[in-house]
């Protein structure tokens, strides 16, 4: 699939958990000493204007607006909404598990228009207009510079390969029915959403 705003198809789809230490906080997890990485199949990807089908399988689905960087010779920038299935993750962390099920389903890996990128860069969240995430890049832990290098020198990073760079506090349920809203920099880009049963 190619992206809004990229010339590539997107590639591997890498995320970093707890880079934001409110976020740690709220979660009541520890702050990181190196990025936590994970990763979200292709088909999780959801664009602007869709639809987020909640799975049956959980019964608390939650936002987390983040920054997504597209890897390239010019670095690109979209806001993104990494869902996870927060019931799922919880029994996943306690029994030692990856968070594939918790994080990689259908819709979870929602990403706006592609712009290229600046630093620092505001993101804001909001629900049925109602905001519910505001945070800056200002206050990521591991800086954009520094998550790539990591990725390249621990994995390989690949044009067109995408970064989700971790969420800012905030982050709580969507139900069906509600809009979701997220932005860069009050629209630089922006992703429009709906939730669905
Ligand atoms: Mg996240």
């Amino acid at each position: 699939m190619i992206l809004p705003g990229l010339s590539r198809p997107v590639g591997t789809i890498w995320c970093i958990g707890r880079n934001y230490a409110e976020h740690a906080k709220e979660l009541g997890s520890e702050v990181p000493s190196s990025p936590i990485v994970f990763l979200k199949p292709a088909s999780s990807l959801l664009l602007d204007g869709g639809v987020l089908r909640l799975p049956a399988d959980s019964r608390r689905v939650d936002h987390e607006v983040e920054l997504v960087v597209a890897a390239g010779l010019s670095l690109m920038m979209a806001v993104g909404v990494d869902f996870t299935a927060r019931d799922l993750q919880e029994a996943d962390k306690k029994k030692g598990l990856p968070w594939t099920s918790a994080k990689g389903r259908p819709g979870f890996a929602a990403v706006g228009n592609f712009t290229p990128l600046t630093l620092p860069s505001e993101l804001e969240l909001s629900v049925d207009g109602v905001v519910r995430q505001r945070g800056s890049t200002k206050d990521m832990i591991f800086s954009v510079e520094k998550l790539i290098e990591h990725l390249d020198r621990t994995y390989g990073l690949s044009e067109g390969d995408l970064i989700f760079t971790g969420t800012p506090a905030g982050v709580a349920p969507v139900a069906p029915g509600e809009r979701v809203e997220a932005s860069i920099n009050g629209g630089e880009s922006r992703l429009r959403l709906t939730v669905a049963a």
